[in-house]
């Protein structure tokens, strides 16, 4: 079967990695944003993880004339009546990093038990066809729930991860591989949704 590329985005090494660990068996060549020579930035405006997901996937395939996957995804934490969500790459603010993000939501729950610091991992990916190859829109969405550890455990991953309690595995998802954490993930659910569709989309994703 032929190869077709599909243009992934985002600048995430995090991000990129579990998608490509997960794609990698299937006739698919990714290309990753930053292997192009510029792209438009997209401001990330929308009202929940569709819109943005859509909004990314869209101009980037209108742009570059690629199939284009995209991911906007969060963490919902339910005492904080889903905060960060969509803003959770900016909760602590401009000069916001994954230490200062996690920081933060350890302060927001200082003092709350166990039982109240329940969370979910939200993400939606978007794919998109540019206009020259009959344009269409796809959305696949997955979550994970856990709950919000009071320190940070292990090194793996990215974002929250080291807060991140998944009771079933017992450990954050800072302190599983790649491999574990993608079986179970919001992402790996929606990564395989995608994967799922995949025999429908292949014609569409080849060149006209
Ligand atoms: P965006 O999708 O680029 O808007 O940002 C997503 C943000 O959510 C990341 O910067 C992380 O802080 C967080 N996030 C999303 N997925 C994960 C994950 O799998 N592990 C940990 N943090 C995540």
């Amino acid at each position: 079967m032929a190869v077709v590329e599909l243009l992934v985005g985002t600048t995430n090494p995090g991000k990129l990695a579990e998608i490509r660990a997960h794609l990698g068996t299937l006739p698919i060549h990714i290309v990753p944003l930053g292997k192009l020579a510029s792209w438009p930035e997209v401001a990330e405006d929308g009202k929940s993880f569709e819109e943005n997901a859509l909004k990314k996937a869209r101009t980037l395939a209108d742009f570059t004339g690629m199939p284009t996957l995209a991911d906007d995804s969060g963490l919902e934490v339910d005492a904080l009546g889903g905060a960060p969500g969509i803003h959770s790459a900016r909760y602590s603010g401009e000069d916001a990093n994954d230490a200062r993000n996690n920081e933060r939501l350890l302060q927001e729950l200082a003092g709350l038990p166990r039982e109240k610091r329940t969370a979910r991992f939200v993400c939606v990916l978007a794919l998109c066809l540019p206009d020259s190859r009959q344009r269409g829109d796809w959305l696949f969405r997955g979550e994970c729930g856990g709950w919000i550890a009071f320190a940070p455990r292990g090194d793996n991953g990215f974002g929250y991860d080291p807060l991140f309690f998944f009771p079933p595995f017992g450990k954050t998802f800072g302190e599983v591989d790649r491999e574990t954490k993608g079986r179970v993930s919001h992402r790996g659910k929606a990564l395989g949704k995608f994967a799922e569709a995949l025999p429908t989309l292949l014609p569409l994703l080849h060149r006209p």
